[in-house]
This record gives structure tokens, sequence and C-alpha cells, in this order.
């Protein structure tokens, strides 16, 4: 039932979505499957993450950091709105999260609670698919209207994928035991609205207002014309009328 997307499944779904798709070299047999000898899956959520710095897609996708082998997330959005495929098995972004937070995702509950290491921990890695979002993550650097886009999309686009609600939609800071502080920082802007700082309520509320809609929907980007008010209504009428009786005479 909610078992890993398959490679060609896994684009195929964002492709729906409308996300700019890009393959990075080996993604499709890249996991940590065979390495730690735990399967990925069955899934029950996303966890998103900002990258804590620019051009980390080799990091995330091939190399890896010290202590903690690469692939680092399924997905790398870059600054430019394109997603890079870099696994569809496991991989290491998650960590431990704490029971209690995993278990809101899980049951889609409409409140998050704060992580509590007390309530016990699961392995993130086994059961979400994590994003990697190109940001340097200082609060300062500001994600790009088209980066924010996307990333409303992917997620929407698993949760089409699996019948979820925005409620799986989870951000590493809500579910981690370390105090991890991402994703966070100013949003360029997304649909009519302008800048504003990014929280996991309102993200979770935007993936939610897309899957209303169908998945090759775009959100609308300039406001909607005001309708007239009655004193434009009847100036207009008594326009027409004028108009009217010009004709007549
Ligand atoms: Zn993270």
């Amino acid at each position: 039932m909610a078992a890993p997307l398959t490679p060609d499944r896994f684009i195929a779904i964002l492709k729906a979505e409308g996300v700019a798709v890009r393959e990075y070299p080996g993604w499709r047999t890249r996991q940590r499957d065979d390495e730690t000898g735990k399967a990925f899956g069955p899934v029950h959520m996303i966890l998103n993450h900002h990258t804590g710095g620019r051009d980390a897609l080799d990091t995330v996708a091939k190399d890896g950091v010290a202590g903690l082998p690469a692939p680092l997330a399924q997905i790398y959005l870059a600054r430019t709105g394109a997603a890079w495929l870099c696994s569809p098995g496991r991989a290491n972004h998650a960590g431990l999260m704490a029971r209690n937070a995993y278990d809101s995702f899980l049951n889609e509950a409409t409140t998050h609670p704060a992580p509590a290491k007390a309530t016990g921990t699961v392995d993130g890695n086994d059961v979400a698919y994590g994003i990697e979002t190109e940001n340097r993550g200082d609060g300062q650097d500001e994600y790009p209207r088209a980066q924010y886009d996307a990333w409303v999309r992917i997620n929407a686009a698993f949760c089409r994928a699996y019948g979820w609600s925005a409620e799986s939609c989870g951000c590493h800071k809500e579910t981690s035991i370390e105090g991890k502080p991402d994703p966070r920082g100013p949003v360029e802007g997304y649909g009519v609205r302008g800048k504003f700082a990014f929280t996991p309520a309102q993200f979770r509320a935007d993936v939610a207002e897309r899957l209303k809609h169908g998945a090759s929907w775009s959100p609308r980007t300039t406001p909607a014309p005001k309708p007239p008010t009655t004193e434009e209504r009847l100036s207009r009428l008594d326009k027409r009328v004028t108009a009217l009786e010009m004709k007549e005479s």
C-alpha cells in the first residue's frame, strides 16, 4: 500500500504535478537499503528540510558528509525549482523522530505536537520521503517563488500518489529530537501572496489548497478583479441609459 514509488512512477507523479524533473546520474540504484540492511518503507510521510548551504546537489546525491553517507534525501530541490532525483530508496535525512510527532503525521492529525524524546523514537529514514531544499538556512536567505511553488507541488504529488492529506507533510524541526531548525527563512511569494516567512502550517495550507485542484493546476498569481461597488454599477447603468436615449433621439 505504502510501498516506495518505483523510479518511473516517481518521475511520472512529479511531472503530472508540473514539476521540472532532473535525474541525477545513477539515482535509480543509489540508496542506503543494502548498506544498512533495512529496507525503505512502508512510507507514511514527507519530511521537508533546508540544505543549510548553496550548491549542495553533489553532496546530497552522491558525496554525503563526514559520518553521513549519501544519498541525503530522495529529492534535492534547487533554487530554480528543478527537482533533482537522488534516490528512490532509503536516504539519510531524517535521523530519529520523536514518536509523538511522528504519530501525528502518521495519523494525519490536524495539530502536531512539539517533538518529545520521552515518548520514544522512530527511525525517520524508514518511513519518510526527504526533500532537501537549497537554502542557506540562516533565516535571511530567501526561497525564490519558483522554488516554493515546486516544493508545494512535490509534496502534493506524494499526497496524491498515496491518498494522503497535507497533514502528512512534515518539517524536520517538527520531528527532530536534536532540535534541528529546518526549514526556515523568508519566501519571495506564492500565488497572490507577497513575501512571507516559511511556516509548516502555511506550507501545509498551501499543499491542502493544491490538493483541492487537479495535478495540472497552477495558483493564480494576480489578484482577482474586485466586484464593482453599487455606485460603480449605477454609474455604468446611467451611461448605458444615456447612450440609449441618444440613439433614440
Ligand atoms: Zn533537516
